[in-house]
């Protein structure tokens, strides 16, 4: 039996995953459960899990959640950073899977991490802003990252038992969004609703905002970079509008390897938490012959039209802190999007200004833990700045 830690317990990846663990009631057991402010599904998930502690985002929800909580509950109710470290880092959590967004999953990340965890990761910005620290020190503490990502989690299977260095290219499946062959000019009068539709899958504001300006695919050609240490050159985008191929691999001899399924999430967490065992499955399996998988067809991404793939590519080129500016600013230009109060091409002409900024005051190389903090802090006031 494995004992978790879920951060980020009540978003998208973090009620899939308590799903899984439903399912397979003889295999897990929750430890501890992290959310920001949705207190009333933390709730429930307390009566249904029983974790022995919770953390929350604020001092005020901690208390709301306490009042909350039925008299006999045994919960210790926690807050903030520091709640989201003591959760993740209970001695007898064997592993902590990391689904909040935004820059905000680091730290308990990092913590976990120091205290031996392994780390099933669906928070992409954690190896975006700093995979130069995370993934030495989880070699250094002999930790798993294992990835959660739909595509992240395709490649890993598809390269796994493959000799060292025979990974020659990744072709990272894209959807394309709900935006696919839009110009420019459909671009700068596109809805939020629109940008909310998501085609094939169905997942968290920040996350579909992403997709929609293809950041999203950005950010995962830097965590896959990080993942399986290949530099950024050697991922391309592949559109493929069906969501079928979660991506792909080309090894050195030429032969490429790619996983299937149709679009569910609980696939890649269900592979991720029964690491290195297979279980029996929870989703229906692909077949060619489903009415859902109709034609398969793939497109290259219009990096023209969608700039922010280049944005992404040119930051992980260049390294150091320059990905965790373009990530500062996009979480808040993101936030101000949700909220009504920036146009879609804002998101990436607000990204471009951040990212020039900080490469004319100069990237830092090798960045510490504490000099990513502050660029990520830096871009975060200029973008609010620039957006005011
Ligand atoms: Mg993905």
């Amino acid at each position: 039996m494995k004992t978790l830690c879920i951060l980020g317990s009540t978003g998208s990846i973090g009620t899939q995953t308590l799903q899984v663990v439903r399912h397979f009631r003889e295999e897990f057991k929750i430890a501890s459960l992290t959310c920001g402010y949705n207190i009333e599904l933390l709730l429930e998930q307390i009566v249904v899990f029983n974790p022995v502690c919770v953390s929350v985002a604020t001092k005020e929800r901690k208390e709301t959640l306490q009042r909350m909580l039925p008299r006999d509950s045994k919960v210790k109710v926690f807050c903030g950073d520091e709640g989201n470290c003591h959760c993740a880092t209970l001695p007898k959590v064997d592993c902590v899977v990391g689904a909040m967004v935004g820059m905000k999953g680091l730290s308990p990340i990092i913590a976990a991490i120091h205290a031996g965890k392994d780390i099933a990761l669906a928070n992409k910005e954690t190896l975006v802003t700093a995979g130069s620290i995370v993934m030495p020190l989880a070699k250094q503490k002999n930790v798993k990252i294992l990835p959660v990502d739909s595509e992240h989690s395709a490649i890993w299977q598809c390269i796994n038992g493959q000799p060292k260095g025979s990974l020659k290219k990744i072709l990272l499946t894209a959807s394309g969004g709900p935006f696919r062959g839009f110009t420019r000019e459909q671009l700068e009068n596109v809805t939020l609703e629109e940008t909310m539709n998501h085609p094939t899958w169905n997942m968290g504001g920040k996350v579909t905002i992403d997709s929609a300006s293809m950041m999203n695919k950005g950010l995962e050609v830097l965590e896959a970079s990080w993942l399986f240490d290949v530099p950024v050159e050697q991922i391309d985008i592949v559109v493929h509008p069906q969501s079928i191929v979660h991506s792909m691999v080309e090894l050195t001899d030429g032969s490429v390897l790619a996983q299937l399924g149709f679009p569910n999430m609980m696939m890649p967490i269900q592979v991720a938490l029964f690491y290195p065992e297979r279980s029996l499955g929870i989703c229906r399996p692909f077949s060619p012959f489903d009415e859902q998988t109709g034609t398969l067809t793939f497109e290259p991404c219009n990096r023209q039209v969608f700039r922010l793939v280049d944005a992404a590519y040119h930051a992980g080129k260049v390294g150091g802190t320059l990905p965790a500016a373009m990530n500062a600013a996009n979480e808040v230009v993101v936030a101000d999007y949700l909220a009504g109060k920036a146009a879609f091409l804002d998101i990436e002409k607000t990204v471009y200004r951040v990212m020039e900024r900080h490469e004319r005051d100069g990237v830092t190389q090798n960045p510490s833990l504490s000099e990513i903090f502050a660029v990520d802090e830096w871009a975060r006031l200029i973008t609010q700045e620039l957006r005011k």
